[in-house]
């Protein structure tokens, strides 16, 4: 039996994610923004929590562990904490690691950049991917601890994953992310496409994850530092991939 992936809405623009093993019933929550809408998808499945898989200390991630913990017993996994501190954590993962929820099997990714400690869950049988705040649908995370040649790294990181891949983000901020990008590569037909595929899902209120890393290689401008048309754009025809990438990230910043 295939794995189950449910997602919802959290706090103002976070993205809630359960995934679920019908063999074990074994549950997990991606990250933990708040616990009110994570145990109501629970109780709407029937399903219940058995582990937490924290990506990053950022409270908008792990402001829903204590109260889940203490509701389910779960099990929380995450990684290092030399960015800042996340409490009533089990087990730390690393690059390689492999995490089980049940009978399904996460690889952990480390992803620095938006912060040092952020890393991303691939569950490889799924083709799924949970990147919280490393990589967004046509964009990616701030740079708050890492340098830019750290966050394209892990952007890189990330591409290199098959194109089948299905990319869960931490937060719903595609439309955003597509008006700035067009503004880079307003010519690009596969943004174009995506943009008006997110406005027509926007208007429905419905959400625009995932997504499949063969469409985010064609249409992410952050994921095409290294495309020449996006370092000529940009006026820096000869520049580095991680100098192109920092100045997009700085222009998005102020934009
Ligand atoms: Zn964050």
């Amino acid at each position: 039996m295939a794995a189950e992936i449910r997602l919802f809405p959290c706090l103002s623009d976070n993205f809630g994610y359960l995934i679920h093993d019908p063999m074990t019933k074994a549950t997990a929550s991606i990250d933990a923004p708040e616990a009110g809408p994570i145990v109501k998808a629970l109780q709407r499945e029937g399903w219940t929590l058995t582990d937490i898989l924290v990506t990053h200390h950022h409270e908008d991630h792990v402001g829903g562990i204590a109260e889940l913990k203490a509701k389910y017993n779960c099990r929380v996994i995450a990684p290092h904490d030399k960015g800042a501190e996340i409490h009533q954590v089990d087990e730390r993962v690393k690059e390689g690691d492999t995490v089980k929820v049940g009978n399904l099997t996460a690889r952990v990714l480390e992803t620095p950049g938006h912060t040092l400690d952020h890393i991303s869950y691939m569950f490889d049988h799924e083709h799924a991917l949970f990147c919280a705040d490393t990589l967004f649908s046509i964009g990616c995370g701030r740079v708050f601890e890492g340098t830019y040649p750290m966050m394209w790294d892990s952007l890189l990181k990330l591409r290199a994953l098959p194109n089948n891949t299905r990319v869960y983000c931490g937060h719903e901020y595609t439309a955003s992310n597509v008006k700035f990008a067009l503004g880079i590569e307003p010519n690009n037909p596969a943004l174009k496409a995506r943009a008006e595929e997110v406005a027509q899902l926007r208007a429905a209120n419905k959400p625009t994850v995932p997504t499949l890393i063969r469409d985010e290689k064609e249409a992410n401008v952050f994921l095409r530092a290294d495309v020449p048309t996006v370092a000529a754009a940009l006026g820096m025809t000869g520049k580095s991939p991680s100098d192109v990438f920092g100045e997009l990230r700085e222009r998005k910043n102020k934009g």
